[in-house]
């Protein structure tokens, strides 16, 4: 099912409105948040109608996908301000092409994948930016480092010279409890703070990305930088 063009930019302007009543009760400026729009099994016309609404950042969770969407004509009829980010699991088997796809990488979720983004970044060469994912409500369904271990594998991504650590993910708790979820967006904020606070070198954590179509209004009270959109813009998948 794709929405018309029409369509998803009133759904954009609607979520931004949003956004910004959520930030005003917040006591926060709106140009701090980031409407990324979550791509994922959506088709390239309703991708191009979202870029054509304003929308610069899209996530994408599949390396394989991705690539199979992003050719290069796309990307040019995209524009060539947009940014992709992935946001799903990353193999290491897959980080080759990840590096050919994607400006961010939003799903650092151990060292093993971190020296490998390194290396191959290395031959590349190029620099590229990434996020640690964090587990902040233990759900063994999802992805992400340990809370506990996120301290120490900043420090290592640090010492990575080709991967610039720029940020922090997470995915909301899947529960209807409004409080449960904000617990592990603070959570993600109070990390943020302790590794700024170590100053480690060439680490600028700009980004909280936190907040889906479900809880976007919570992250935002947290602090988050970053909304990752999928349903509130294109419609339910599948
Ligand atoms: C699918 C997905 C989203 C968007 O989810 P919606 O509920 O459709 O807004 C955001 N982040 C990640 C990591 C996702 O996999």
């Amino acid at each position: 099912m794709t929405l018309p063009t029409a369509e998803i930019r009133t759904r954009i302007e609607v979520i931004r409105r949003r956004i910004a009543v959520a930030c005003e009760r917040a006591g926060r400026d709106p140009q701090e948040v980031t409407l990324m729009a979550v791509t994922k099994t959506v088709p390239p016309e309703a991708i191009k109608a979202a870029g054509a609404a304003g929308i610069v950042v899209f996530g994408e969770n599949r390396v394989q996908e991705a690539a199979a969407k992003l050719s290069p004509a796309f990307l040019q009829e995209v524009g060539d301000t947009a940014q992709w980010h992935l946001i799903g699991h990353l193999q290491t088997n897959k980080v080759k092409k990840a590096l050919e796809l994607f400006q961010v990488i939003q799903s650092v979720d151990s060292l093993r994948l971190a020296e490998t983004l390194q290396r191959q970044a290395a031959v590349l060469p190029k620099t590229i930016e990434v996020f640690l994912e964090i587990n902040t409500s233990g759900e063994a369904a999802k992805f992400g480092v340990p809370p506990e271990q996120a301290v120490a594998l900043a420090q290592a991504v640090a010492a990575l010279p080709n991967l610039q650590l720029t940020g922090l993910m997470t995915i909301g708790a899947l529960t209807d409890n409004p409080d449960t979820i904000r617990r592990g967006f603070r959570q993600l904020r109070d990390l943020r703070a302790e590794i700024t606070a170590m100053n480690l070198s060439g680490v600028k954590l700009r980004h909280l990305s936190m907040g889906m179509t479900d809880d976007f209004e919570l992250a935002i009270a947290e602090g988050s930088t970053m909304v990752r959109m999928g349903r509130a813009i294109f419609g339910d998948r599948g």
